[in-house]
């Protein structure tokens, strides 16, 4: 079952997605982690699958990371669900306004996100969490099609961490919108507006340290950081954020 929260040609997409099976390592690496499991998951069954995007077909804001954790959204089918980093997200969309739950567990826990949907360039979890080059570049294609369906409505988008950003640029330039060169650079705080190609509204992309653990532990990435780029890159796209 696809948790993806979309409708229409958007779950028809995401359906897709999830029966991928074009890198071989990482179709190795995310059914061997369902074998291993962790022990704290261990009667647990993985999804060990391609992860799809989760939230509304008529998103105005797109929240990516790199890819799924092999315990996380690899155990549960969801985008950053069933891991710290997706709890600080989670917590961090509640507490701007863009998410119901403050702390969603699963599929089927009634999780909305409003008016924001969560992606990943890369829908496999990797090793390390770190795809090859040329996986990140076999997996673009689908989030070209995410964002050719959902630009009628998707005005910004934020990226979290410096792999995410330069996997996802491309993926940009392919569905509608032009890319300056030298390619923008990655930083926290990083706003960037991208003209279309296709005739449509800009996109506005805003950087975001990763919210992995690595960051938030060391306090490189505070809660209330990353809340204001959600609030900003929100604004941006025209969605009701709550204030501070
Ligand atoms: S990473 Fe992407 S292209 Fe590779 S198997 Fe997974 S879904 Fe398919």
């Amino acid at each position: 079952m696809i948790h993806d929260g979309a409708s229409g040609a958007l779950h028809a997409l995401d359906t897709r997605i999830a029966s991928c099976r074009a890198c071989p390592r990482l179709v190795a690496w995310r059914e061997e982690a369902a074998r291993v499991k962790r022990a704290a998951f261990a009667d647990e069954e993985y999804w060990a699958r391609p992860v799809p995007g989760f939230g509304p077909q008529d998103a105005r804001l797109l929240v990516l990371g790199l890819a799924p954790a092999a315990h996380g959204g690899n155990r549960t089918g969801r985008m950053f669900t069933g891991d710290r980093s997706g709890d600080v997200l989670f917590h961090a969309f509640h507490g701007v306004g863009l998410a119901n739950l403050a702390q969603p567990l699963a599929p089927g826990d009634g999780l909305r996100l409003l008016g924001t949907r969560v992606t990943a360039p890369v829908h496999c979890a990797p090793p390390q969490n770190k795809p090859t080059p040329r996986e990140r570049d076999t997996c673009r294609h689908w989030l070209a099609e995410e964002l050719a369906l959902l630009r009628p409505t998707v005005r910004a988008v934020v990226i979290l961490g410096a792999f995410g950003w330069q996997a996802a640029l491309p993926a940009f330039a392919e569905a509608a919108w032009t890319v300056p060169r030298p390619r923008p650079r990655f930083g926290h705080g990083a706003v960037v507006r991208l003209a279309a190609h296709d005739g449509g509204p800009p996109l506005d992309v805003f950087g975001c340290y990763h919210v992995s653990q690595r960051n938030t532990f060391t306090g490189l990435l505070t809660p209330a950081m990353l809340r204001t780029v959600l609030r900003n890159a929100g604004r941006a796209a025209g969605l009701d954020v709550t204030e501070e």
